[in-house]
């Protein structure tokens, strides 16, 4: 019995399209469809695994709620009483939120990847002359339209350290509210050599953004300078951005401009 013959890969198709082209020159369009369809297949044959972005959140998430640091790492005067069982199954959501989103952003990387390969490929027959060429350089042709696809690699990391930000960010953030935070003292890593920060962003550092609805506001003893946090995006949203939000659980902790007459009254500052 005959084995089944194992699928081409990307690389065996395209050495056999740039071999055709160059023994044969363009002949019709007929031809190039079908070489495209062939790379293409070859190409998503060769998925990227989404393991090492799945790997690198699921740290991030044991570090922070399995293994308790994201109440650790908090700053004195944070909250001392959150259960971690209680936000548990939100955290445990986020987590796998932003699997799936990388995941996807991966997938969706990788198709533009495809359809860029198959562009250059395309583009590449269309010059060379009719009935072929042996001034080609045949390696040279393969490894320029194969680029595009090596660049994933790349892409993939930058996707996995995004999405650990975004994640580590909002475990936090889910945390801090859970445990009466009142105010966001935004810190920008703008001093951080050849760290490429926003402009806003570095305006915003050492900023504070009060949290709407927060146990302090309600009874009216804290008010907005820079205004609420939910007015502006928070820390990691933006793609790259690996600004970080420092809690702040008490009013005392709080500028005298941020407290009200009330609140003034109440922790003597009047
Ligand atoms: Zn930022």
């Amino acid at each position: 019995m005959k084995k089944p013959r194992k699928p081409k890969t990307l690389y065996e198709v395209l050495t056999e399209a740039v071999n055709y082209y160059v023994d044969n020159g363009w002949d019709n369009e007929k031809s190039l469809l079908s070489w495209s369809a062939r790379l293409r297949a070859a190409a998503n044959r060769e998925t990227v695994s989404p393991t090492t972005t799945r790997n690198h959140l699921t740290a991030i998430y044991k570090h922070l709620v399995i293994d308790g640091g994201a109440i650790r790492d908090q700053p004195f005067g944070g909250p001392t009483k959150v259960t971690l069982a209680k936000v548990r199954p939100d955290l445990r959501k986020e987590l796998e939120r932003r699997i799936f989103v990388s995941a996807n952003l991966i997938k969706l990387n990788r198709e533009a990847a495809i359809e860029k390969t198959i562009q250059r490929f395309q583009g590449w027959v269309s010059s060379v002359p009719p009935g072929g060429t042996n001034a080609i350089d045949r390696v040279e042709q393969k490894s320029q339209i194969r680029a595009k696809l090596s660049e994933q690699t790349f892409e993939h990391r930058r996707v996995a350290i995004d999405q650990g930000h975004k994640l580590a960010a909002n475990i936090k953030d889910i945390i801090a509210k859970q445990g009466g935070a009142i105010a966001v003292k935004w810190h920008s890593s703008w001093r951080r050599p050849g760290y490429n920060y926003r402009e806003d962003h570095k305006e915003r550092d050492e900023k504070i953004y009060l949290l709407r609805d927060s146990w302090a506001v309600k009874q009216g003893l804290i008010k907005p300078v820079n205004g609420y946090y939910d007015e502006i995006t928070a820390v990691g949203e933006e793609v790259f951005c690996s600004c970080q939000a420092i809690y702040i659980y008490a009013p005392q902790k709080l500028p005298d401009e941020f407290l009200t007459e009330k609140g003034k009254r109440e922790f003597e500052r009047a």
